[in-house]
């Protein structure tokens, strides 16, 4: 029997009566497990298996291809649906999709457990979504080890300096920004389709929303315009559909949760 801390990514009724459930745990890993009687209004896991979750649970962690089964699940917290924080809500969906999407099962990463459960905490408070999102994500990728260069050229290493050119060119195989010489053989070689260019506000503005030595959050009260926003939020989409091989299936998702993104006010 293994004891865990975890996320519910994911729910699928099984049966009538059961549940198969991803789960996120803090200790194994992604896991699915089969929770028997997990439909039941008087279920042994009073109630603990919803999307969103953060739970405790106890578990048979099964050999092979075979699912997980279930034994016990305490809630710890459960996401707070309030209808003014609809769009808190669905960046909560996109978080879990993306950490069950780019996670391999059996695979412990102990800080991705903790980012997932901050940032679900953050988004349940409705406010800075959008920046929230690509914190997230830009940490995430580093969590994983796919994070994109943005420093130096993705394909030959070379210090990029972003205040010398008002654009820079970005390649989603590369994973990064690229100098002005590896832009130019990509396009040569027929290879343009992957290649973008990001304005270097935007440039600047994803290295400090998705710096991970933060800690003071300044990524919270940065002057960022909406549209080098907008521009970040552009790139991501892309990157994350070529790393997915699909768009998330929050995608259209993602232009709501913009639209009711509420900027809190710092007053200093
Ligand atoms: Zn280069």
């Amino acid at each position: 029997m293994e004891n865990a801390d975890a996320v519910v990514l994911r729910t699928v009724d099984f049966s009538e009566t059961s549940l198969i459930l991803t789960l996120f745990t803090r200790q194994f890993g992604k896991i699915e497990a089969l929770a028997k009687g997990g439909r039941r209004l008087k279920s042994p896991f009073e109630s603990a298996l919803d999307i969103l979750a953060r739970i405790r649970v106890s578990f048979l962690h099964k050999k092979g291809d075979v699912l997980d089964l279930l034994t016990e699940a305490k809630l710890v917290k459960r996401f707070r649906v309030v209808e003014s924080n609809l769009a808190g809500l669905f960046a909560s969906y996109y978080v879990v999709e993306l950490v069950d999407s780019l996670t391999e099962k059996d695979d412990p990463n102990p800080a991705v457990y903790d980012l997932t459960v901050k940032m679900l905490n953050r988004l349940e408070q409705g406010t800075l979504l959008m920046r929230s999102l690509i914190r997230f994500e830009g940490l995430l990728l580093k969590a994983i080890g796919q994070q994109p260069s943005l420093g130096n050229c993705a394909e030959c290493g070379a210090v990029m300096n972003d205040t010398e050119q008002k654009r820079v060119a970005f390649g989603y195989l590369d994973g990064g920004v690229l100098c002005s010489r590896c832009a130019e053989t990509l396009r040569r070689t027929g290879h343009g389709q992957f290649l973008t260019s990001l304005s270097a506000n935007a440039l600047h503005g994803m290295k400090q929303l998705t710096d991970p030595r933060d800690i003071t959050e300044n990524w919270k009260r940065l002057a960022l315009e909406r549209n080098t926003q907008n521009e970040i939020r552009g790139l991501h989409n892309y990157y994350f559909s070529h790393l997915l091989g699909k768009r998330p299936r929050l995608y259209d998702w993602l232009n709501f949760i913009a639209q009711n993104d509420k900027e809190e006010i710092l007053s200093h």
